[in-house]
């Protein structure tokens, strides 16, 4: 069995005796792990990736059984595509700090973590008690410092800008239009788009030359509120890149995605930066994939 094989095995049998939801029980049988009283049988050479991707396993079983449509857990493909540009963007810097405002299970948080290395700490934040709890316990199990908020994202956080914030958004109307009146992204009739208000939040706390990277549903720029997004990426963010995901990732047209890449604008004048406008290829298709990659290589190497 690989590590990862193990580390599902044994969350999934701990899982099946506990009498519990499934994802409370993987909370506990990770608890178990770090306590040592109960572990699964791995090498001594485990990496963050196989402990991450075993937890991973459990996770999708777990959501599979208490159907959480609000709560989709990033896939690794996107994940691991977002971990790579982070790490690029993140170049040579040590001690980057990372912001996720909807960490859920914390998987696109941990993807990116892994690949940047262990000079990296991140701030997140969920509105679902569960979903922290879980996450925060696989970064306890991945030794990543990670610093969690329970709230409402959209409210004022108490998060020093970082480097990069990275967001699966959560899409939809967000309800609270007293709150969303703080925002320039507020509609002028009826809800905002909770998706437009988290960019705006996420730019507010990341740093003057840092990047927002986020999975954005693939129709953002034609949607009925798009009108008052363009001015303010105008004013607000410089548009680095619009990278369209494969159309085979998502079940059908309206859940098709796309990741947006902003840099926050620096105080000093700097010259235009080029947008890279890309499609990402079959993910199976070995050759297209590093051409792509190295697309991505030499657009983040401009700067
Ligand atoms: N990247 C995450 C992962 O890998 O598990 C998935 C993020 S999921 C697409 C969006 C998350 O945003 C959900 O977990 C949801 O609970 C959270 N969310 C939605 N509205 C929120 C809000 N106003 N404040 C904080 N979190 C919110």
């Amino acid at each position: 069995m690989t590590n990862t094989e193990s580390i599902f095995t044994f969350i999934d049998q701990y899982a099946e005796k506990a009498d519990l939801l499934y994802l409370e029980a993987i909370v506990e049988a990770c608890n178990k792990w770090i306590e040592a009283s109960e572990v699964p049988n791995l090498t001594d050479n485990v990496s963050k990736e196989e402990i991450r991707r075993g937890i991973q396993l459990a996770v999708l079983k777990g959501m599979k059984e208490n159907a959480q449509p609000h709560h989709q857990m990033t896939p690794d493909s996107i994940g691991i595509l977002i971990g790579h540009i982070a790490s690029k963007l993140a170049g040579d810097k040590e001690n980057i700090t990372l912001l996720d405002p909807a960490v859920g299970t914390g998987n696109l948080l941990f993807s990116v973590m892994n690949t940047i290395d262990n000079s990296v700490s991140a701030s997140a934040v969920e509105i679902d008690d569960l979903l922290v709890r879980l996450s925060a316990i696989i970064a306890e199990l991945l030794e990543h410092q990670v610093a969690y908020l329970v709230q409402d994202a959209l409210r004022p956080l108490l998060i020093d800008p970082v480097d990069i914030t990275i967001s699966d958004l959560p899409v939809g109307y967000y309800p609270d239009d007293d709150n969303a009146l703080n925002y320039e992204l507020m509609a002028e009739k009826g809800h905002a788009f909770a998706h437009h208000l988290f960019i705006e939040q996420s730019m507010n706390h990341t740093k003057p030359g840092g990047y927002g990277i986020f999975v954005i549903p693939a129709n953002l720029f034609e949607s009925e509120q798009a009108a008052k997004l363009h001015p303010f990426l105008k004013r607000k963010a410089i548009i680095r890149a619009l990278i369209q995901l494969p159309a085979t990732l998502f079940k059908n047209v309206a859940h098709e995605k796309s990741i947006l890449i902003l840099q926050k604008p620096f105080h000093e004048s700097r010259p235009m930066k080029d947008v890279l406008l890309a499609q990402v290829p079959t993910m199976s298709d070995k050759k297209a994939m590093a051409r792509f990659l190295q697309e991505i290589d030499e657009w983040a190497e401009k700067g």
